[in-house]
Order: C-alpha cells, then structure tokens, then sequence
C-alpha cells in the first residue's frame, strides 16, 4: 500500500479525527486515483488510512483512524450497513415518511458518499475519488442492507466531481454519456417518485430535481413552520416544490403564496399540492395557493412598494458562498433578503429564514439578521432555531458538516 507522510506538526487534526488532509499538509507520497493509502505522521506513527485524491486540494480523505483496521471491501460495506442500521427509525412501520438520507457522507464515515432515500429507490452522489473507487461495493451493500430496496442510481452532475478528476456532468456529456444520471444496480427508477412526510405527499424527479432530487435536510424545518402557520397568510420565497407551503398548509395556513423562479420547479409545485389536497388530506376552503414565478429579490420589492404584508414568510435561498471568499458578498445578499422580507411582515408576524452556505457561520448569520433588522426598523425575538435533519448529521469532529442553519423571528414591533 501507498503510504503518504504529514509534515511536521500536520498530524494534530488527524489525531482530532477530522477525516480531510490538505495538500499542504503532505510531505511527500503519491498514489492512484481513489487508492488507499497509509497516513504517517513526520515522526513515522502510523495515524489510520485515507483515499487518495491526486486532484483534490483535499488530497486524502480518512477512512480509517485505527492503525488495526484496513480499509478492504468487508469494512466499507460495514460502514454501509451501519449507516443504514443509524436509521432504522425511518424503515420503522410507524415512521412518518418513506425518504431520508442513509449515508451522509463524512458524518457516517464515508467521505464522498451521499445517498438517500426514496420509497425504495436509492440516489446517490460520488463526489471524491475514494468515492467513486468504492462505488460497486457502496451500491452492493445498499441493495442488500435497506429494506425494500428497489434499485440504486446516482446523479453525476455535482460539480465538484471535478475538483477531484471524476467526470463531470458537462464532461460525461461531451463523450456521449447519459448525461447526470445512471442506474447502477436494480430497477429503474420511475420519472416521478412518490414520498409521503407526514399528511404530505410529494413527487421526486431524481433525474432532473436538486441535489438528488428533494431537500430531505428540511423535514424538520417544514414541521416547525407548519406549527406555526395557523391561520396565517403565507409568503414562501425559493419554494422550489412547495415544500414549506405544503406544510404551512397542513398546518392551517389561510393562503400560501409559492414564489420560485424556476418554471418547473413550479410546475412540480403544483402537482404535488394536486396530489396532497387530491386524496382529501388537506380541506379544500377556496383556492389556497398563489404560484409566481419570480426572482425573489424583485418579488419582494414589488410587494414592498405595493404595501401588501404578510403573517409568515420563509426564506430558503439557494447556497449564496460556496467558498470562504464568497462569503462576504453572500452575507449582503441574505442582508438583503431578510431586510425586505422583515418590512412585509405584520406586528406578531413569523419570518422563518434559512442558509445552507457551509461557509456562512450559524453567528454569522445571526448577525445579518441582527443587522437587517435594525436597517429595517423592526424588533424581533427568535423563537426557534432549526438544522438539517437527524438523518443529516453532523460528526462531531467534522463541523463542516453543518451546513444548514435554520432561524425562526417574530416581529415584536
Ligand atoms: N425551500 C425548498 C428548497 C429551496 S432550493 C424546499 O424546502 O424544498 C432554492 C430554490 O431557489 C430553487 O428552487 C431555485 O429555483 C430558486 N431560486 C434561485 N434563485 C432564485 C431567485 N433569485 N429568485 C427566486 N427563486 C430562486
């Protein structure tokens, strides 16, 4: 085995069991793409063993912080079946919902590694080389590990497969590939799956949907709006496929207005409120739901200058930083956003808000908000905070891990 040695004093986050080595930690080793290799630190102790990413600024990835335990076939499938065991609370005949997260890549020991769950069908995203190098085993343990499972696929249009030297979807494309989307073992998926969270009923484009096609991470931020959405005029703002506006509904919302700037997204809205009110789940008292296809930053300046308000408006962007660079110019854009969504909101009114930039701290983020509020002349209280759900967890020695973050205002004056 390929064995790569840290400098000195680079071995103190390998000790922490923090699973990334950056390049500028490696004295000197090299190994294939994916390969496993031995991570020694400068005096020569054997720390664990890690895959190796040639391309990546993040060149080796821990598999393994046990000098004992080699990473073979036997141990990643465990890892899998372990993963999968963590949430047999989902699998249970009780449970709410038949979709969740099963491997959460780093936090479950498997950098690279996502897949998650859809009524049987399993959609996963390989975004490193130790990754894509344990594929065939990672496929053959979620077929044999999760109950009922169907068929498991994978959606390669994540670009930062080409950060490390995997194909990208644009690159896959070029050489006449299926573009994003393979079936890797069991049945084809059907173009829509049907989930279900709780009276809800959602359909799932796996193909052409979101990360792999539904953000799962929101469960637990869907029930808290819907707790608080009683009787309430709701403004759901980058609703993608109605998520929160489903939910606020089922909670008793008195109207919900979907805004997305994306027309399928909107389209897929639509079905599944069809499909959610259509078997009687939810009372039909009027037309309960607006769609407007609209950027959200001119939406909410329309609104502001037609004076009309609201009694809960949620606030789920899309990432604004991916980098640490970014994150300034993103913390304007949420500034931004939560300061107009502030104006619109009536005295006792509910802003539920979120960020799923990684690089934008949870004290960041609060500070924006702190900030936004006093350009907006209003006062407010947080009531809650929410993360990514149970099924996303978060290692405790990975805190990159946290990406979501979740805050829940009520106006006061
Ligand atoms: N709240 C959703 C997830 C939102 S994902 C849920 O729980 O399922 C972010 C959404 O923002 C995407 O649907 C994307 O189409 C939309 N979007 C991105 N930029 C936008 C903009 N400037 N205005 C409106 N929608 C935007």
């Amino acid at each position: 085995m390929n064995r790569v040695v840290l400098k000195p004093k680079r071995d103190w986050s390998v000790r922490k069991h923090h699973p990334w080595i950056f390049s500028g930690a490696i004295a000197f080793g090299e190994a294939g793409v994916g390969e496993t290799v031995e991570v020694v630190s400068a005096e020569g102790e054997m720390l664990g063993y890690g895959s190796f990413s040639p391309a990546s600024q993040i060149r080796v990835r821990m598999l393994s912080f046990d000098p004992k335990r080699v990473p073979d076939g036997a141990y990643v499938a465990e890892l899998v079946a372990q993963a999968i065991s963590r949430r047999a609370a989902f699998f249970a005949p009780e449970s709410t919902t038949n979709a969740c997260r099963v491997i959460n890549a780093e936090s479950d020991g498997l950098p690279g590694v996502v897949a998650d769950y859809y009524d049987g069908y399993v959609v996963c995203q390989l975004t490193s080389a130790g990754a894509e190098h344990w594929k065939q085993t990672v496929v053959h343990a979620l077929m044999k590990g999760l109950p009922g499972a169907k068929g498991v696929a994978e959606r390669t249009d994540v670009d930062v497969r080409a950060k490390e030297g995997l194909l990208s979807h644009a690159e896959t494309q070029r050489r006449g590939g299926v573009a994003g989307f393979g079936v890797l073992a069991g049945e084809e998926p059907p173009e829509l799956i049907e989930i279900r969270e709780g009276d809800i009923r959602y359909f799932v484009d796996v193909r052409n949907g979101h990360k792999t096609g539904f953000y799962l991470d929101q469960r637990d931020a869907r029930s808290a709006v819907g707790a608080l959405a009683k009787d309430r005029e709701v403004l759901n703002c980058f609703c993608y496929t109605g998520g929160f506006g489903l939910a606020a509904a089922a909670g008793g919302a008195k109207h919900v207005t979907q805004v997305d700037i994306s027309h399928d997204a909107l389209e897929l809205a639509k079905k599944n409120e069809e499909l959610t009110l259509g078997e009687g789940r939810m009372t039909e008292d009027g037309r309960r739901f607006g769609y407007v296809e609209a950027d959200v930053f001119h939406y909410l300046r329309k609104c502001r200058d037609e004076g009309r308000t609201f009694d809960l408006v949620v606030l789920d962007p899309p990432k604004f930083a991916a980098t640490k660079s970014q994150v300034e110019k993103a913390a304007r854009g949420y500034k931004d956003i939560n300061l107009l969504a502030m104006k619109l909101l009536k005295p006792n009114g509910i802003l539920a808000t979120f960020s799923c930039s990684g690089a934008m701290t949870s004290e960041l983020f609060d500070r924006v908000l702190a900030e936004a509020a006093v350009d907006a002349h209003r006062d407010f209280q947080m009531i809650g905070r929410t993360r990514q759900g149970a099924d996303h967890p978060v290692a405790l020695n990975f805190s990159e891990g946290l990406y979501l973050k979740g805050v829940i205002l009520r106006r006061m004056a």
